[in-house]
């Protein structure tokens, strides 16, 4: 099968990797010079290493510890017993993935029926299958959310990452370590001049750049499951932490053995944890947002077991950790 991938971040590329050497040809499409230049964190939890072998120079350093804060206030110090996760060089750790796929750069795409073009031709190809992997940049603004990070020289334990929780913004704030600083960062439901004035409190040391994007807030899209959409463009971002590299890589695994088996993308996707949780993660925003009542996860982030708390997160959990968390909220 001639497959065009559209977007070559963690899904477009990972796409391509899970089907490397198969009897499918994939080309991916990219419209920037550069791979994963937009702005992220870099964070990208554990589970990732049953997917994709990290390559070790993109790894800067190794999560081991979470802080959890809410209202700037320390409310959770969860550190040591084990590897969380990574701080990646994403770009390296694209470029990495991408060896040896068909990757076009400086080729930014329009669709038409089958047919592509690209930088405004058409491209003389047809291909059987065109998968959009292109983010956030196809989703509308209503089911996106802004996000904003400095990066700054300020050094923090390069093995911790701290998240911000906040009793008047719906939505969370990082500080990341990253190989010479960090990155300091806040995304929400709220206008950006909000979240630059609550960025103001989490910021530290000299910035040497200034970025921001949108973020995916809603879950997963059920009408893009038609198996033209993987990663954001499809919604697989974590609603309440905004995750989204590890999440948009489990998805094109899926994706490519669905293809791989010929088995329907949609029920396989279905069927799966990441979707599941994707979907609690999302309805809880979506009923905090309703019932305006950001208190709500005030209580359950203050009553939780911080090992809880942190399986919540990373998207570890069943009915019954989501039952003694949110009771009625989510079940009622
Ligand atoms: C400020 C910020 C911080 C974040 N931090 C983290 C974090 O620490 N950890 C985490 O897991 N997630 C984080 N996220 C979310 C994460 O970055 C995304 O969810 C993830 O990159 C999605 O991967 P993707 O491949 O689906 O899309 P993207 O990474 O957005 O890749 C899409 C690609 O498509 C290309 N493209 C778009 N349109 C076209 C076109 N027409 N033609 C050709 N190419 C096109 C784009 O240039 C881009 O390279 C963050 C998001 C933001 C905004």
């Amino acid at each position: 099968m001639r497959i065009a991938v559209i977007g070559a971040g963690p899904a477009g590329i990972s796409l391509g990797y899970f089907l490397k050497g198969t009897k499918n040809e994939v080309t991916i499409y990219e419209g920037l010079d550069t791979l994963g230049k937009k702005p992220c964190a870099w964070g990208v939890l554990k589970g990732i290493e049953n997917y994709v072998t990290i390559p070790k120079e993109s790894i800067i350093s190794e999560i081991k510890g979470f802080k959890i804060f809410y209202d700037n206030k320390l409310i959770y110090d969860i550190r040591g017993r084990e590897n969380l996760g990574y701080i990646v060089d994403k770009p390296l750790f694209l470029e990495k993935l991408s060896e040896g796929l068909d990757l076009k750069r400086n080729s930014k795409v329009q669709i038409e029926g089958n047919k592509i073009k690209v930088n405004g031709k058409n491209e003389g190809e047809e291909f059987d299958k065109i998968v959009l992997a292109n983010g956030h940049y196809s989703l509308s603004k209503d089911l996106t959310i802004p996000a904003i990070q400095f990066i700054t020289d300020h050094e923090i334990d390069n093995e911790t990452v701290e998240m911000y929780f906040y009793s008047d913004l719906l939505g969370y704030g990082w500080v990341f370590p990253e190989r010479e600083g960090s990155k300091i960062g806040i995304g929400g439901y709220a206008n950006v001049d909000f979240l630059k004035e609550k960025l103001k409190t989490l910021v530290k040391g000299n910035t040497r750049a200034f970025q921001g994007a949108r973020v995916s807030d809603f879950g997963v899209l059920e009408e893009r499951l038609n198996g033209n959409y993987i990663g954001e463009a499809l919604g697989t971002v974590y609603a309440i932490t905004g995750e989204g590299i590890r999440p948009s890589i489990i998805t094109s695994k899926i994706f490519a053995e669905s293809l791989l088996e010929e088995k329907d993308f949609k029920k396989e996707f279905k069927k799966s944890k990441l979707y599941w949780t994707l979907q609690k993660h999302a309805e809880i925003i979506q009923y905090v947002k309703r019932s305006n009542n950001i208190k709500a996860l005030e209580k359950v982030l203050m009553k939780s077991d911080p090992d809880m708390v942190l399986k919540f997160a990373m998207g570890d959990f069943d009915k019954i950790d989501l039952l003694k968390m949110f009771g009625r909220m989510i079940f009622g």
